[in-house]
């Protein structure tokens, strides 16, 4: 097989942090900010930071289409915070206005924790990643508040309102409400790479 060409979407945001991550796991990714490279891609990788900006900065750079379409025709995509905001078919607490790739049938809440724990760290069990546990870091991170039948939730956290999905999967796309790529912990970028880029089944070059 050729070497997996993984795309990061650098228009905003931790877009270093995650080809650290992939770098870290053993794979090669590269910044994408052009519509051209949309088409070179095996993978797709949406980083954290600000998805109303992200949004924006897609629509600006032509991006926007070219990377819904891709999704819709089953690129794998992984996105962290923002990046799972970008990837929900619904957001709730959205700015006016704000528009999401969409892929995932679920409905995220932005800034979902509130303002007196907008940012915590918490241990967090994986379906699929063996222990010890994912260490998650979270900033102002989203929750997903519903999921429609085709979407797997691989991780949960307990609140004082339930628990809350805060990792899903649908098909090829990989969503987390936080940012492995602020740590050292590379097995989510292992896990996405692994276990949905390389058995997508997408036609090789
Ligand atoms: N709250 C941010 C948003 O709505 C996401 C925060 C993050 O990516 N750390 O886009």
């Amino acid at each position: 097989m050729h070497q997996l060409r993984i795309g990061v979407l650098a228009l905003q945001g931790d877009f270093r942090e995650h080809i650290r991550s992939v770098d870290l796991a053993g794979y090669e990714a590269f910044a994408l900010n052009r519509a051209a490279q949309v088409d070179e891609i095996d993978a797709l990788i949406i980083p954290g930071g600000e998805s109303t900006t992200i949004a924006k900065l897609a629509r600006s750079f032509d991006l926007f289409a070219p990377i819904a379409s891709a999704i819709e025709s089953g690129l794998p995509v992984y996105g962290s915070c923002a990046g799972m905001i970008m990837l929900a078919g619904e957001i709730e607490g959205a700015a006016s206005g704000q528009e999401s790739f969409g892929g995932i049938d679920m409905k995220v809440r932005r800034n979902a924790f509130g303002r007196q724990v907008d940012s915590f760290e918490s241990d967090i069990h994986f379906v699929g990643i063996a222990q010890p546990a994912i260490h998650g870091v979270f900033i102002r991170a989203p929750w997903v508040e519903s999921v429609g039948e085709s979407v797997e939730v691989l991780a949960s956290i307990s609140t004082e309102s339930g628990e809350h999905p805060v990792a899903v999967r649908q098909g090829n796309l990989l969503a987390t409400s936080f940012h492995p790529e602020i740590t050292d912990d590379f097995r989510v970028h292992r896990y996405f790479i692994e276990e949905m880029v390389a058995k997508s089944g997408r036609p090789t070059r």
